[in-house]
């Protein structure tokens, strides 16, 4: 079996098709001439739908996409899915701007949340929504990861996701348990397509 991933991120591609490979599926990324569909949902799973059911309708493969951001409870939620495009510029723009929303708030909780939709031929879909959460810092801190990893702060490490390596990170991180919530879906979905 075979099944496309509606994404150019690299470490994405690598984190699903490490699950995908333990069930003998071949993994191929979405060709670039692919539409790209308007990200017009209300939520991370809505957003994470419209891409994958946009990809296999192109691909007439079953096709994964995912959608992810930070949620702010001081700031009623925000930026979530404008996670990406909270203010122009780069990802130390962004955290710049966060922060300084951040300015006076004693609230310092928030949480990273990614969605994930496969979307078969058949019309099935297998969903999952994995989060991680922690605490905006008031300055950055590391130098690794990317996006909002420098002032996401888990007190249990006592480390920012951008002082944790990659590997720490990928066991703890919302996409990792949105993963693990898919990989158990996905193999329930095909013990019941293999007996009927
Ligand atoms: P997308 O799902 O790749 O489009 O991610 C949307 C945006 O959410 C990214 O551009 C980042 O700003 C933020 N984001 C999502 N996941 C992470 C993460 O693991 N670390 C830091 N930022 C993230």
């Amino acid at each position: 079996m075979k099944f496309v991933i509606a994404s150019h991120n690299k470490n994405k591609l690598k984190e699903i098709s490490d699950i995908l490979t333990k069930f003998n599926i071949d993994v191929e990324l979405l060709d670039k001439n692919a539409p790209k569909p308007a990200e017009t949902g209300k939520t991370f799973l809505e957003n994470a739908r419209i891409k994958a059911i946009s990809g296999m309708k192109y691909t007439k493969l079953p096709t994964i996409s995912d959608d992810s951001g930070l949620c702010v409870d001081a700031l009623d939620g925000a930026p979530s899915i404008y996670s990406a495009r909270y203010c122009e510029g780069t990802d130390k723009d962004r955290n710049k701007f966060l922060l300084s929303n951040m300015k006076d708030k004693e609230d310092r909780n928030c949480c990273f949340v990614c969605a994930i939709c496969c979307v078969f031929p058949n019309g099935k879909k297998l969903e999952a929504v994995g989060k991680c959460y922690g605490q905006i810092l008031e300055e950055e801190r590391g130098d690794g990861g990317f996006g909002y990893d420098s002032i996401f702060y888990l007190k249990e490490f006592d480390k920012t996701f951008a002082e944790l390596s990659s590997d720490e990170k990928n066991k703890i991180s919302h996409r990792a348990n949105a993963l693990k919530e898919f990989e158990r879906k996905l193999r329930e979905y095909l013990k019941e397509i293999k007996q009927t």
